[in-house]
């Protein structure tokens, strides 16, 4: 038995705090959906930089506080230990125990890089200010992160966030279910065993999701990338298939174990719970 398979399936869905009035009102019917199927949690991404510090944080208190847990994200790039330390203890006051730890990466044209380099500081600088208060969370790169030296140096520094103490990690998003199992393997054999949770990108339209891959270094399999590019415009076609694709990589990661899912829902409802409609759990 795969040692993933030690810890509970958890189920979570990540929104990004809206950019105007008309987002807001859109992410509230969002999260009334997505909240019915009663996820672990919610969690908010957090602009590198600090460029949307309020917003997050007052998304992340609007959903704990209609009932279920909210996790904020929290990038250390360009930040000093002070500003973080104020931002843990707001979180604090609030009574929200999760985060997602995190590097970001430095909006162009932003120069300093503060206090922290790496997300393993961050992790570390949490443990230090706050104990074991809050249930950290950390990025994973089963395609390893495209800023790494190599897959191997990735994988140690990936060590380091859990050797400083994360509880749990997301996953970059990824359409080779392969490149999963190798990553929880090799984390089996470096005696790794926080749940590592497989990040669900749905795929919903292929030039936006073509762009974002670029960036974040996802693969879009040739296969995959090929068949969409032959949908052109028809949206629906992409759809239809994109949910194909995406329900059977959700069914096969979770019959093999995985411990849950964190979508990515891009604000939007529609596509995730199509997703779990069709797998069965
Ligand atoms: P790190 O773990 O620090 O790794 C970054 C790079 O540095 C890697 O190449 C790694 O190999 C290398 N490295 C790490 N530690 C060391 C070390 N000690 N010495 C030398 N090299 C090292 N971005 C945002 O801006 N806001 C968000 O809300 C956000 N949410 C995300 C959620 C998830 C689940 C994921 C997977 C990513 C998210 N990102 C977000 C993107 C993320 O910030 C970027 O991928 C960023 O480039 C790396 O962040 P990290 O925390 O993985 O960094």
């Amino acid at each position: 038995m795969h040692s993933q398979a030690n810890h509970p399936q958890l189920f979570s869905f990540e929104f990004y705090p809206p950019k105007s009035e008309e987002g807001a009102a859109n992410l509230q019917v969002v999260h009334s959906k997505l909240a019915a199927l009663k996820p672990d949690f919610f969690s908010v991404t957090f602009g590198a930089g600090g460029s949307t510090r309020d917003k997050t944080f007052q998304t992340v208190v609007e959903i704990q506080t209609k009932g279920i847990a909210a996790a904020p994200h929290l990038s250390c790039v360009a930040s000093t230990k002070d500003n973080i330390r104020a931002i843990l203890k707001d979180y604090r006051d609030e009574g929200i125990s999760k985060i997602v730890a995190l590097r970001g990466d430095l909006p162009s044209g932003m120069m300093s890089a503060g206090e922290f380099r790496y997300a393993n500081e961050l992790v570390e600088f949490i443990r230090q200010e706050t104990g074991n208060y809050f249930q950290i969370h950390v990025a994973a790169y089963p395609e390893v992160h495209p800023q790494a030296v190599n897959g191997r140096e990735d994988f140690k520094n990936f060590k380091r966030k859990v050797d400083a103490g994360a509880n749990a990690a997301i996953t970059q998003y990824f359409y080779n279910a392969e490149s999963y199992f190798y990553f929880v393997d090799a984390c089996e054999k470096n005696g790794i065993d926080i749940p590592i949770v497989p990040g669900i990108m749905p795929i919903t339209q292929y030039s936006q999701l073509f762009r974002f891959s670029e960036m974040c270094g996802a693969d879009i399999p040739r296969w995959l990338r090929k068949r969409l590019e032959d949908f052109g415009d028809d949206r629906s076609s992409i759809q239809a298939f994109g949910l194909d694709v995406v329900t059977n990589l959700c069914q096969r990661l979770l019959d093999n174990n995985a411990p849950g899912l964190h979508f990515y829902t891009m604000n939007q409802s529609a596509p995730t719970l199509a997703i779990l409609e069709n797998i069965s759990l």
